[in-house]
C-alpha cells in the first residue's frame, strides 16, 4: 500500500503500528543509512528479513527490511536503507534523528521463499540489508552499488561481492552475471533470490532460465522499486 488516503494510513498505523525509538544512526557508505531501533516486537518476534512499513508522509507508505536482530535484546533491530531515490521514503530516512520516536507497521514475519542450498543472491543497494539477513557463507552474493560506496561496503561486508554501478540501473550486475555464468562463477548454484530493481530482476531471471542455469521454479524474485514508479 505505497499510496493511501490519510485516514486509511492512520487506520493501518493503529492496527499494525509498533512504537520504536531511534537508538543510533550510521553512514556505512555514501548514500547508505544504518538505523538502529528499539521497537516493540510483533507477534512471533522480530526476525532478520522482517518487512516493515513506515508512513513516510500522510499519504505515502514505504517499505524497508530488518537486517539484524540483537541476540541479547530481541527488540533491538537494525535496518539498512539507501537514500538515492528522490521520493518521500529517502526524505524520511534522511530526516531521522537519534532519540526520535517513530511508528513502524508490521505483522508476523513472513519469510521469502528460499530455494536450494548454494543460492545465488542478486540485488542493488536497497536490497543489501535483506541479502545480508538471508545469505549464508555458502551462498553467492553480488550487489550493485555506486562506485563511491563500493570500497566502504566491501570493507564492512567482505563476504558479499560488490559491483560498481555503470550505465542504467542493473547494467553492471547483468554484465557480472553473464560473465560469471560463462566463467563458472555460478557453479553449483541450485537456487536464486533476486531483489531490488524490477526491470533488472526480469533480465537476470531470463539469463538464468534461458541459459539453462536454473529452472524458473528455483528462483525467488521480489521487486523493491521500478524505474519511473513511486513506491512499491
Ligand atoms: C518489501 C520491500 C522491502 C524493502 N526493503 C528496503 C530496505 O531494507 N532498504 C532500502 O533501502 N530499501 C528497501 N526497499 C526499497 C524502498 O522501499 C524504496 O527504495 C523506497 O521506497 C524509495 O522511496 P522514495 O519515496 O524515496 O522513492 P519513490 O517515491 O518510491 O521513487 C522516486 C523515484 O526514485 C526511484 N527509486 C525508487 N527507489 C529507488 C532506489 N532504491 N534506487 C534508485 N532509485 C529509486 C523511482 O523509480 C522513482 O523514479 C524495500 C522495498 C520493498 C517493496
Amino acid at each position: 500500500m505505497p499510496q493511501a488516503p490519510t485516514l486509511i494510513g492512520k487506520l493501518a498505523e493503529s492496527l499494525m503500528g509498533r512504537r520504536a525509538r531511534v537508538l543510533d544512526l550510521g553512514e556505512p557508505a555514501p548514500g547508505f543509512v544504518e538505523v538502529e531501533l528499539r521497537a516493540e516486537a510483533p507477534p512471533g518476534g522480530w526476525r532478520p528479513g522482517h518487512e516493515i512499513q513506515v508512513r513516510a508522509s500522510a499519504t505515502q507508505g514505504r517499505r524497508y527490511t530488518v537486517r539484524t536482530v540483537n541476540g541479547r535484546d530481541p527488540e533491538r533491530v537494525t535496518v539498512l536503507a539507501t537514500t538515492q531515490a528522490a521520493g518521500p521514503g529517502a526524505h524520511w530516512i534522511r530526516g531521522l534523528r537519534t532519540g526520535a520516536w517513530i511508528t513502524v507497521l508490521t505483522g508476523r514475519h513472513r519469510p521469502l521463499r528460499e530455494h536450494g542450498t548454494r543460492r545465488l543472491c542478486l540485488g542493488d543497494g536497497c536490497a543489501l540489508g535483506t541479502i545480508d539477513a538471508y545469505a549464508r557463507t555458502e551462498h553467492i552474493t553480488a550487489i550493485e552499488v555506486s562506485s563511491e560506496a563500493l570500497r566502504p561496503l566491501a570493507d564492512r561486508w567482505p563476504r558479499h561481492h560488490f559491483v560498481a554501478a555503470e550505465g542504467a540501473p542493473g547494467d553492471a550486475l547483468q554484465s557480472w552475471l553473464e560473465q560469471a555464468s560463462v566463467e563458472g562463477g555460478l557453479a553449483g548454484a541450485d537456487g536464486a533470490l533476486l531483489l531490488g530493481h524490477a526491470q533488472s530482476i526480469q533480465r537476470q531471471r531470463r539469463t538464468l532460465v534461458d541459459g539453462g542455469i536454473l529452472p524458473r521454479r528455483a528462483i525467488t524474485t521480489k521487486p523493491y522499486w521500478a524505474t519511473g514508479k513511486q513506491g512499491l
